[in-house]
């Protein structure tokens, strides 16, 4: 499975390029293409923390901010 990357609506801090989140087997990756600088959260972890299993929908708004708030507050490797 080669890995996809979708573009939200967020612009990097660094550079105004448009933010990627991608996918691989187990791990989430968002950050941006042009700086190289990506964080990486783990795919069970988020879904643990961010499903609402009473209504069945997945937070993906949630996840997207708590990622972007990881890249823009600096570098950091989970
Ligand atoms: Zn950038």
């Amino acid at each position: 499975m080669s890995p996809r990357g979708v573009k939200v609506a967020m612009k990097c801090p660094f550079c105004g390029r448009a933010l990627e989140l991608v996918e691989d087997g187990e791990r989430v990756w968002f950050g941006c293409a042009g700086c190289l600088r990506y964080v990486v959260a783990s795919k069970c972890e988020l879904v643990r923390r961010y499903i609402n299993r009473k209504r069945r929908v997945f937070n993906w708004r949630g996840i997207v901010l708590e990622l972007y708030s990881l890249y823009a507050s600096g570098w950091r490797q989970l």
